[in-house]
Formats: C-alpha cells, sequence, structure tokens
C-alpha cells in the first residue's frame, strides 16, 4: 500500500533529523519543502528570491508558490509507493491544498495516510534553533551542545564545514514561533477531526525519539 506520511510540528521540534532517517528506513524520498525553498534561494531563481523576502521574516512562503512545487514533486515516479512531507502543510489551506493534489494523483491507488506531531515544551525551542548547524552538501544536522559533530564545525559524515541557517537567528525564530501557533499549529485539529493524527512524544535524545517514531508509522 501506499504510504504518505506528514509531519507536523513547531521549529527545531527534531522532524528533519528523524524525518531524514525515516527516509533511509522506509525506503521512501523525504521532501522538505524548507530544504527545497533554500535550493531555489541558493539558485537565485524568481521563485528562490521571492521566498527569500518571506523566509528572511520568519513568514510563511505564498500558498501558490510551495503548492506548485510539493504538486510537482509528489508527481514524480520515485513517490509512487509513498512519500515523506515534512514542513508540509503548514495552514489548513495548504492541508485543503493536498488533499486535492491527493485526490488527482491517488485515483484508485490505496493509501495509508497519517499525520505526526511532534510534541515537544516549546522552552526547549529556541536553545535549539540558535545551536543548530546543519551540512550544506548531505543535510545532517548537529547542536553544537547536545549533538555536536566529532570535529568542530566538520560533518562527520561528509568533512564539509557546518552552516547556520541564515533563519536561525533568535529574532527571527521568535517570529517563526508566532507564524507556527497561529497558521500552522491549526492543522493539528484539521487532521484529529479527519481521524489521521498520531501524537508523537518529541522530548528526549535522537534515539529515543527514533525509536517512538518507529512505533507510530507501524
Ligand atoms: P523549515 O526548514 O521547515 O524550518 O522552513 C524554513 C522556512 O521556509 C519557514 O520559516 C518558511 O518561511 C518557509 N517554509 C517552509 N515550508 C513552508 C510551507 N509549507 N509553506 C510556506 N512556507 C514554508
Amino acid at each position: 500500500m501506499k504510504q504518505e506520511l506528514i509531519f507536523l510540528g513547531p521549529p527545531a521540534c527534531g522532524k528533519g533529523t528523524q524525518t531524514e532517517k525515516l527516509a533511509k528506513y522506509l525506503n521512501l524520498p523525504h521532501i522538505d519543502t524548507g530544504s527545497l525553498l533554500r535550493a531555489e534561494i541558493k539558485k537565485q531563481t524568481p521563485e528562490g528570491k521571492l521566498a527569500d523576502s518571506y523566509i528572511s521574516k520568519g513568514q510563511l512562503v505564498p500558498v501558490d508558490l510551495v503548492g506548485k512545487i510539493i504538486g510537482l514533486r509528489v508527481e514524480q515516479e520515485d513517490c509512487k509507493n509513498g512519500f515523506i512531507l515534512d514542513g508540509y502543510p503548514r495552514s489548513i489551506e495548504q492541508a485543503e491544498i493536498l488533499e486535492k493534489i491527493n485526490q488527482k494523483i491517488n485515483k484508485n491507488v490505496e493509501t495509508d495516510f497519517r499525520a505526526i506531531y511532534f510534541d515537544v515544551d516549546k522552552d526547549v525551542l529556541l536553545s535549539r534553533i540558535v545551536n543548530r548547524r546543519s551540512c550544506p552538501k548531505c543535510g545532517t544536522i548537529y547542536n553544537v551542545k547536545y549533538h555536536p559533530p566529532k570535529a568542530d564545525g566538520i560533518c562527520d559524515e561528509c568533512g564539509t564545514a557546518l552552516v547556520q541557517r541564515a533563519d536561525d537567528t533568535e529574532e527571527i525564530a521568535k517570529k517563526r514561533f508566532e507564524t507556527y501557533f497561529e497558521q500552522t499549529a491549526p492543522v493539528i485539529d484539521f487532521y484529529k477531526s479527519r481521524n489521521v493524527l498520531r501524537t508523537l512524544d518529541a522530548h528526549g535524545s535522537i534515539d529515543e525519539v527514533w525509536e517512538r517514531l518507529k512505533e507510530a508509522v507501524k
């Protein structure tokens, strides 16, 4: 059966790290809207320039732009057995768009659709954000305090110099939390009402959360 897994949770709740692991474990593509948008910014495409003007303020990128990127991505051949969506949908409007995309791509396809919500206390999140570093080459995520690389500033996996995301400053992070609570948190109830929501306790170490996640997707 086709498996579609949607991940919800506040900024820095740990879903990026876990969904990358899960994608390898389930052999499904990992579709991360934030990374797709940052790739457009790096290439300085018109879409990237537009996205940057929102991302740098901690706001959501316009719904049409993200919907187009996701719609094209999930139609691709590697998504035929399913996919992992990390960072989409982020508003009720986007959740409704995803339903329309699914009606189009899943005609006569039996699908196991689940939304997994990473539940974690808000006070631990800001500290996770400002200490977060990531590898621009392979995407591995570190935390300089709790999950540092072996050599300072260098990716364990591929030896590339780690970077801090431009929107991981305290000021922009606070705005991202506001955006999350206003626009994304209501999506949790949207999926609860459709009986597809699983809530995951996202406190604790990467390994502890991973064990819980494997249970949630069984
Ligand atoms: P993330 O890497 O998931 O933390 O996303 C970084 C930023 O990209 C967000 O703060 C938004 O500005 C933008 N973004 C990511 N996903 C979406 C989405 N589904 N809708 C609109 N904007 C998004």
